[in-house]
């Protein structure tokens, strides 16, 4: 090439066009990235202190879920909105920082895991630039993924996160929210070495516990959906937020089929996924749920 101008990212103007910086986003204070692979840096505004100065050890993933780039990125840094996230993996792959990993983004709101309820002072916050079950979901381009991969590895190195805390929205939040989705590639990611993750077991005939079962049975499914971490009532009544867990249970580890019905397939994954727990981490999520 004659100059070498094109070469540089700050002078490609594609670059510039598929990455618009929403107005007021220029007066915030820059920070320099904690993430070696943020190729950018847009602030947001919408952030605070952890609390207690607890340290991050959990990743939460999300979904974006609004029809463009630039709304979502609006949305995730003007004043006004109160949500935020530490990282936006764009489809191209390329990693945006939007609040510093030691401050508390908004990204989680009312949730819940392994007894813990300020899931925003303990976790580091990714969203995913997809736009969601509302707006068609479409599939995760490989190269997003590996973004995703690559900034995860990363922080889990960083902030010694283990990989049973690399969880979805869904999980923590299973009666409002479905992300990142029944579609995301969870087993893609632990492939290489993010996320818990074991081979979903067949999906075979065969009993099944559902929506208005009261039974021993009920109360022992819900006490293994809670010894995994999920926010789960252990009543013995097969109600309305014990179906959501199971099915944010589904899209996370039982994509195949997502229907909330406690079956075989879904409870054998449950307890595969419990037995291959860290012998640590078990005890950890009792005591803290307790
Ligand atoms: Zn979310």
């Amino acid at each position: 090439m004659a100059s070498g101008s094109s070469s540089s990212g700050n002078a490609d103007p594609k670059r510039q066009r598929v990455l618009p910086v929403p107005k007021g986003v220029a007066d915030v204070e820059t920070f320099t990235p904690d993430s070696s692979i943020a190729s950018d840096v847009i602030p947001s505004v919408n952030f605070g202190d952890r609390a207690g100065d607890r340290q991050p050890d959990m990743i939460l993933l999300h979904y974006t879920g609004m029809p463009d780039v630039e709304g979502a990125i609006a949305q995730l840094c003007t004043a006004g909105t109160e949500v935020s996230a530490h990282y936006i993996v764009l489809e191209d792959g390329r990693i945006v920082q939007c609040v510093p990993e030691s401050k508390r983004a908004w990204h989680a709101g009312v949730s819940a895991w392994a007894g813990e309820e300020d899931i925003n002072s303990c976790s580091i916050g990714v969203e995913i630039v997809n736009r969601g079950h509302d707006w068609g979901y479409p599939d995760f381009p490989l190269r997003q993924i590996a973004a995703v991969i690559a900034l995860c590895r990363g922080i889990m190195l960083r902030r010694n996160v283990v990989s049973h805390r690399v969880l979805g929205h869904s999980d923590v939040a299973p009666g409002r929210k479905k992300d990142p989705g029944e579609k995301f590639p969870w087993h893609s990611l632990a492939n290489s070495g993010v996320g818990h993750w074991v081979q979903p077991a067949p999906i075979v005939r065969g009993d099944a516990l559902q929506l208005g079962a009261i039974s021993d049975a009920v109360s022992n499914m819900q006490a293994a959906f809670r010894r995994y971490g999920y926010n789960i009532p252990t009543n013995g009544k097969f109600d309305g937020p014990t179906m959501e867990v199971v099915t944010a249970f589904q899209r996370h580890f039982r994509p195949e089929r997502v229907d909330g019905i406690a079956d075989r397939s879904t409870m054998a994954t449950l307890y595969a996924l419990l037995e291959s727990l860290p012998p640590d981490a078990a005890t950890a999520i009792v005591a803290k749920a307790n």
